[in-house]
């Protein structure tokens, strides 16, 4: 399928999809954010930075175990991440230069300050990739597994939060590709892409 529109052209392949902001690229695949290679990867981590299981037990098994003596490093200097927030580490053997681990919030009834500390996790991960001179980053779709939140509404907030930086002049970040787990969750933040290009400046 091939969208095109005066402000906008995408191009969907069958499991991805890629649209162009500015001069930059913002991207959905189907994968394993463990095998694809960017200069930072984004991780769900949980507020102890300790590990666990989903995207962040898989972070941690295919990086080894530098990324962990990093965060237990990091742990002792601030104590905990806190929802919405992020801390940068190498990225051991994984194929990056970088992880970020950012805290989704544990999904409630969506009246808690959700949104707005998913939108923060996904504006981190983009603040601390320029800090770090990263180029290209991978995400995953932070809390929409073990904390709970419905993949349809993390997805509009994920692709909105990620779409406006990119729109923005501050990022030199050139593409941002979300690396979706299944075939449910890519045609969700497809769908969900697809409704904001019209908003997007060219
Ligand atoms: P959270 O605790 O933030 O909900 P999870 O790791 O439980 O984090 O899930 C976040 C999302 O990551 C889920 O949609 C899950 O399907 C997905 N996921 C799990 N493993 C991977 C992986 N290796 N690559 C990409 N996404 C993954």
């Amino acid at each position: 399928m091939v969208f095109v529109g005066p402000k906008y052209n995408a191009v969907m392949w069958q499991a991805e999809l890629e649209i162009g902001i500015r001069d930059r690229e913002l991207s959905l695949v189907i994968g394993d954010i463990t095998k694809i290679p960017a200069d930072a990867i984004g991780n769900a981590a949980n507020s102890r930075l300790a590990g666990g299981g989903g995207v962040d037990g898989a972070i941690h098994r295919a990086g080894g175990p530098a990324i962990m003596q990093e965060l237990v490093q990091i742990r002792a200097r601030i104590g905990q991440c806190l929802a919405g927030d992020a801390v940068a580490t190498s990225a051991g053997k994984l194929p990056a230069q970088w992880v970020i681990h950012t805290v989704g919030p544990v999904y409630g009834d969506g009246r808690r300050g959700e949104p707005a500390a998913l939108r923060s996790c996904y504006e981190r991960c983009l603040e601390l990739s320029d800090e770090l001179g990263a180029r290209t980053l991978t995400l995953p779709a932070i809390s929409t597994g073990v904390y709970g939140y419905p993949m349809d509404l993390a997805a509009k907030v994920a692709v909105g939060a990620v779409a406006s930086k990119l729109s923005g002049d501050e990022t030199r970040v050139k593409r941002v590709t979300f690396v979706l787990f299944d075939d449910t969750a890519f045609r969700v933040f497809a769908a969900a892409t697809l409704d904001i290009m019209p908003t997007l400046a060219s």
